[in-house]
């Protein structure tokens, strides 16, 4: 540390992002990104014309990108019959976690502070402490799911991962508008990073309720990971502040090729439901392999499970696997005894379980 550190940042803890080791080849489950290459669209919509470009800024707006998602979702929410989402209701960011920051120095004020479930995504503490604000963790049920009574009533603004991050485990859609409509007052964020696996999403709940900032990512479900493409679907109004935090801070947040990327990725719904109904089956079968290896396992409906076996700590289990090639996330605090595995394609789904009945043997469990 150098001594010019401000001394407001010198007990921040950063986020510990999983391990992306650059030293040999894993079977990478450690992250939750996709098994699968960006669609097709993508990789044609980054040609050398586009790199040739370079030298000239990205559209600040990110234009091309904003009426992709929003026409995305205009689609599916008038499939349900519902009124859709213009270009002002979408925000973008380089990736979600940009998103979130604004939205923590945005909305989350320095008396009330923020509060969110207390197993969950491991960043919105980091972000809290980053801008000083008061962090309250909610206690989580017995059986690892979200509270939703915890969260009724609280003087915060609220953060929660839908599905959760870690356990994966989805509240349902009237948990979350009972949670917004009894905090009127208070704008709840839902992180929707793990919803294309399982979930419904709740930008349908936007046009009633304008203290619902709804959060997502390309990193997951959309194949850009390294892409950087996250977004905000809200109220016109929390849009507006939210890029009035961009313009004050980095204008030119998403690149040429990202905002290419990720247009091109969300027109293409074919792949996206092709790779996430792929990630749903294997998720799926994954839960029987471990279950009747004697694991026991969250109902993760996002594209990682949560698994735990009697026989061996989490731990131990993560380091026999990672000897084996095969890269798991071990989180340990109160998840100390489980490892969370992100869902791999059929061929990294078979290198993990072979490598898991390996270590199962080894141990006579
Ligand atoms: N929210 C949750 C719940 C996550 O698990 C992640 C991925 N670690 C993110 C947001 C951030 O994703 P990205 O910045 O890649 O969009």
């Amino acid at each position: 540390m150098s001594r010019f550190l401000d001394t407001r940042y010198l007990g921040i803890a950063p986020y510990t992002p999983g391990e992306q080791p650059q030293d040999r080849s894993y079977v990478k489950l450690n992250t939750n990104e996709s098994p699968f290459p960006p669609s097709p669209a993508v990789i044609r919509a980054l040609n050398a014309d586009e790199v040739s470009r370079l030298n000239l800024y990205s559209d600040p707006t990110a234009g091309k990108l904003v009426e992709a998602i929003a026409s995305r979702y205009t689609a599916a929410l008038k499939e349900q019959g519902l009124s859709g989402i213009g270009e002002r209701n979408v925000f973008v960011g380089n990736g979600s976690d940009e998103v979130l920051a604004f939205a923590f120095a945005a909305f989350c004020s320095r008396e009330l502070g923020v509060a969110s479930p207390a197993i969950g995504y491991g960043f919105y503490p980091v972000f809290a402490e980053f801008f000083s604000l008061p962090y309250e963790a909610v206690p989580m049920l017995p059986d690892l799911a979200v509270d939703p009574e915890g969260f009724k009533g609280i003087e915060a603004t609220v953060v929660i991962a839908n599905p959760n991050a870690q356990t994966g485990i989805y509240l349902p859609l009237s948990e979350i508008e009972t949670i917004v409509s009894e905090n009127k007052d208070r704008l709840v964020i839902v992180d929707e990073a793990y919803c294309d696996f399982g979930g419904e999403s709740a930008v349908r709940l936007i046009a009633r309720h304008d203290n619902l900032l709804v959060v997502s990512t390309m990193s997951k479900s959309r194949q850009l990971a390294g892409g950087r493409v996250g977004f905000a679907i809200g109220s016109e109004e929390l849009i507006e502040d939210l890029n009035k935090m961009k313009f004050s801070f980095n204008p030119y947040n998403l690149d040429r090729l990202s905002i290419l990327a990720g247009a091109a990725a969300m027109e293409d719904e074919d792949y996206f439901n092709l790779t996430r109904t792929a990630v749903m089956r294997e998720r799926e079968r994954l839960k029987k392999e471990f279950s009747s290896l004697g694991f026991s396992l969250t109902p993760s409906l996002a594209n990682f499970i949560l698994a735990r076996h009697g026989g061996i700590g989490g731990r131990e289990l993560y380091l026999a696997l990672k000897a084996r090639g095969v890269l798991v996330r071990w989180l340990g605090g109160e998840l100390e005894d489980y490892v969370r595995i992100s869902v791999g394609s059929e061929e990294q789904n078979e290198a993990l379980l072979a490598a898991v009945r390996d270590v199962i043997k080894e141990k006579n469990l």
